[in-house]
């Protein structure tokens, strides 16, 4: 084989960054160092010079073909994971999310058959959303034959797939039996039901309504009490989308006694905030999601969060939907508007514009947060999340210097125009490589559909994120 030599670029992986060559040899890397040249033979050269070469963006948190209440979501798999590559993400973690009381296998069997469609790679992360006697077998055999290594639990959304706190106990417990890592999205789901009864029989019906029934504490409250019930239970625990001061202060006090305690956030809680609910009610709808946006005095302690390692992955919670499906009850029912944006297009120029170019957080720490983190995180290091030899030859080719506006009328996600339209952004992925194939240059993906891979997982590979 004869391969393709990556010349010239500025490496940066493994915490470091030096000027360098990476050999690929088919789907994975054969070399990495300062010159290449005597071991490429025939090799395809690209010229990397001006460019940082990374590998490519694990996306940790999304969701294709998302059915809810209120509609399915706009991306399937084909189309979100073309929306990833365009980013510079080429591995999606996305969710198995049964029905209350259905089977977990059988759940991870249609949602298996859904993502054959993906164009990149792929993990799915279970979500236990009811807890019976037959749960932990069921989990087992996820674990030890399905693919499966991390758990979701919601503790919001208590009248469809919400747990109550016995059942998240038991969750955490099996995690422990199973050696999972158990992923919660954390907030409080009683107070929201409450608050949102108050805000619709007061007339508060619009979008504007939805930041005031999901306000910071009741995301604090349980941030708090899922890292209680993780450290009586004697688990890690990777907390989603942390979006508020109060979040990630939880976060860090855990971790302050030596918890296994994990956050993420999102570019959206980093970079929008709640004024995007004032206004025009339909625009505001476009900006439902949960946790909503915050005041901006939330995005400053999330960015000393993740330059503090406090939080330590970046995921998008890619989940657009249709124009018509966002905006049909932006005036007369927020309750009823779909949460969710769609992200994975842009997570790594936002974070690189608003995070390495404006100095908040150092070149290698970017690619930490969207790639090597999550990688280890969720077991799939060091097959992804870095530049050595033997990993899956995935990596970007990135201009630092490009300047672009993020436009609605570009974008590969479908559904609604992004809520990141208008942004201008530093950085953009000049050619990424997936599994050694060039499936997107200068912004266009070219990738046969069904050609992203199944990522077994299991159970006991990620780390517990004490480290870093
Ligand atoms: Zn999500």
């Amino acid at each position: 084989m004869a391969g393709i030599l990556v010349r010239g670029g500025q490496i940066v992986s493994d915490g470091r960054c030096f000027r360098g060559d990476v050999l690929l040899a088919g789907a994975t890397i054969a070399a990495v160092g300062a010159n290449l040249a005597a071991e490429a033979g025939g090799a395809t050269i690209v010229d990397a010079s001006g460019c940082q070469v990374f590998p490519g963006g694990v996306d940790p948190h999304v969701h294709m073909a998302l059915e809810t209440p209120a509609g399915v979501s706009a991306d399937d798999f084909a189309s979100g994971s073309r929306a990833a590559l365009a980013g510079g993400t080429t591995t999606i973690i996305d969710f198995v999310t049964p029905r209350r009381h259905e089977s977990l296998t059988a759940a991870l069997a249609v949602r298996r058959e859904a993502a054959l469609a993906a164009v990149c790679d792929y993990g799915l992360h279970m979500s236990v959303t009811a807890w019976s006697d037959r749960t932990l077998s069921e989990l087992e055999e996820c674990c030890r034959s399905g693919g499966i290594g991390s758990v979701k639990a919601y503790l919001a959304y208590k009248e469809t797939i919400g747990l109550d706190d016995g059942e998240f106990l038991a969750l955490l417990d099996a995690a422990r039996q199973l050696n999972f890592l158990t992923l919660v999205h954390a907030e409080s789901g009683d107070m929201i039901s409450y608050l949102q009864r108050r805000l619709l029989e007061s007339g508060k019906t619009s979008a504007a309504g939805h930041p005031l029934s999901r306000p910071p504490d009741v995301e604090g409250d349980a941030v708090s009490r899922a890292l209680l019930m993780a450290r009586l239970a004697g688990v890690p625990l990777y907390v989603v989308h942390v979006s508020t001061r109060q979040g990630i202060d939880a976060v860090a006090a855990a971790r302050r006694l030596g918890q296994g305690a994990i956050a993420e956030t999102c570019p959206q809680y980093l970079l929008l905030d709640e004024d995007r609910y004032q206004g025009d009610v339909a625009a505001a709808a476009l900006h439902v999601m949960s946790p909503p946006l915050r005041q901006r005095e939330h995005q400053a302690a999330l960015w000393e969060a993740l330059a503090a390692g406090v939080a330590q992955a970046i995921g998008s919670d890619h989940c657009p939907f249709s124009l018509d499906d966002k905006q049909r009850h932006a005036a007369d029912d927020f309750t009823r508007v779909p949460g969710g944006t769609g992200g994975v297009e842009y997570r790594l120029p936002l974070l690189f514009t608003f995070g390495v170019k404006a100095g908040r957080i150092s070149l290698p720490r970017f690619v930490d947060l969207v790639s090597s983190r999550p990688a280890k995180l969720f077991g799939l290091f060091p097959r992804k999340g870095t530049l050595r030899p033997g990993s899956d030859a995935d990596l970007v080719v990135w201009d630092p210097e490009k300047e672009w506006t993020v436009s609605a009328s570009d974008q590969w996600q479908r559904g609604a125009p992004t809520v990141y339209a208008g942004l201008e952004l530093r950085g953009a992925p000049r050619l990424v490589f997936s599994r050694g194939e060039a499936v997107c240059a200068e912004g266009r993906v070219e990738a046969r559909e069904g050609r992203g891979a199944f990522l077994d997982r299991g159970p006991g590979r990620g780390s517990d994120g004490r480290a870093g």
